[in-house]
């Protein structure tokens, strides 16, 4: 497929995971794709890499400047930088809630500000944000997790309505549990590794984890103009665990 040829893109946490995995088969489907990450020492041709930190704004200014003179224009923004928080209420201090509210909700909006004149300029605008079925699914112990990604869904929403008249798309992605480095890492932690993922599979209603690349797949599908007339929704790629919710199997 070559359904994004000449099309520009820019993916943030775009290094790891679905990022890395969603760079890969855009530039793979024709576009040109810049990467922004904390830590882009592992990306390399064709996407082009810039160091930035979504908490900073004057980094993100500059490196969604660069990246739209570099690719000459922007005309796809996937908002996908995030991290990840364990436990309730009480286990996390106000200096943890503002973190992962800093990157996870304030580091889209940073990188949206920094893109949208950009995007004005495109004849195939569209902004995707990785959310989470987190949003709405009311995990346990995920309070401060569930929450950025709540405002991640709220923010989507009304980024679509502020900018419909523009021509500009806002979708979000809802992944369930994916098979990615951080899911890696949190396995890892765990006394039993094996036997955590072997019961992370069993809770799955597919009997298997989520892969970054069916994530990229229908983050590629909601920025690509075959999705021209679809904006304001939350597309789940989680294996069924939302909509068989009241159906478990
Ligand atoms: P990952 O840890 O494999 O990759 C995240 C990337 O974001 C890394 O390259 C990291 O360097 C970058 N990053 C983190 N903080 C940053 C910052 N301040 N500035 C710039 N870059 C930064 O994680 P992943 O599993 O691929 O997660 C990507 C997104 O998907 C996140 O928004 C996450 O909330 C969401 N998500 C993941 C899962 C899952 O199960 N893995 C499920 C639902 C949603």
């Amino acid at each position: 497929m070559s359904d994004f040829e000449g099309l520009k893109a820019l993916v943030t946490g775009g290094a790891s995971g679905i990022g890395r995995a969603t760079a890969d088969l855009l530039a793979a489907r024709g576009a040109q794709v810049a990467v922004l990450d904390l830590d882009p020492s592992s990306v390399d041709k064709p996407l082009l890499a810039y160091q930035a930190d979504v908490t900073d704004d004057a980094s993100v200014r500059a490196a969604v400047a660069a990246a739209a003179t570099e690719l000459g224009g922007l005309d796809v923004l996937i908002n996908n930088a995030g991290i990840g928080a364990q436990g309730t209420v009480e286990d996390n201090d106000d200096e943890q809630w503002r973190r992962v509210l800093d990157v996870n909700v304030l580091g889209m909006v940073r990188t949206a500000r920094a893109a949208l004149p950009h995007l004005r300029e495109s004849a195939h605008a569209a902004i995707v944000n990785t959310c989470s079925i987190a949003a709405t699914a009311g995990l346990p112990q995920r309070a401060l997790y569930s929450a950025s990604k709540g405002a991640v869904l709220s923010l989507t929403l009304a980024m679509a309505a502020d900018h419909v008249r523009e021509g500009i798309r806002v979708n979000c992605v809802n992944p369930g549990t994916v098979d990615t480095p951080w899911v890696g890492r949190l396995l890892d932690a765990a006394p039993d590794p094996a036997a955590e993922r072997a019961a992370l599979q069993a809770r799955q209603p597919t009997g298997r984890l989520v892969t970054a690349a069916e994530v990229a797949g229908a983050i590629a599908y909601l920025a690509s103009p075959q999705s021209g007339a679809t904006t304001g929704t939350a597309l789940a790629v989680d294996g069924g665990m939302q909509g068989l919710r009241l159906r478990p199997v």
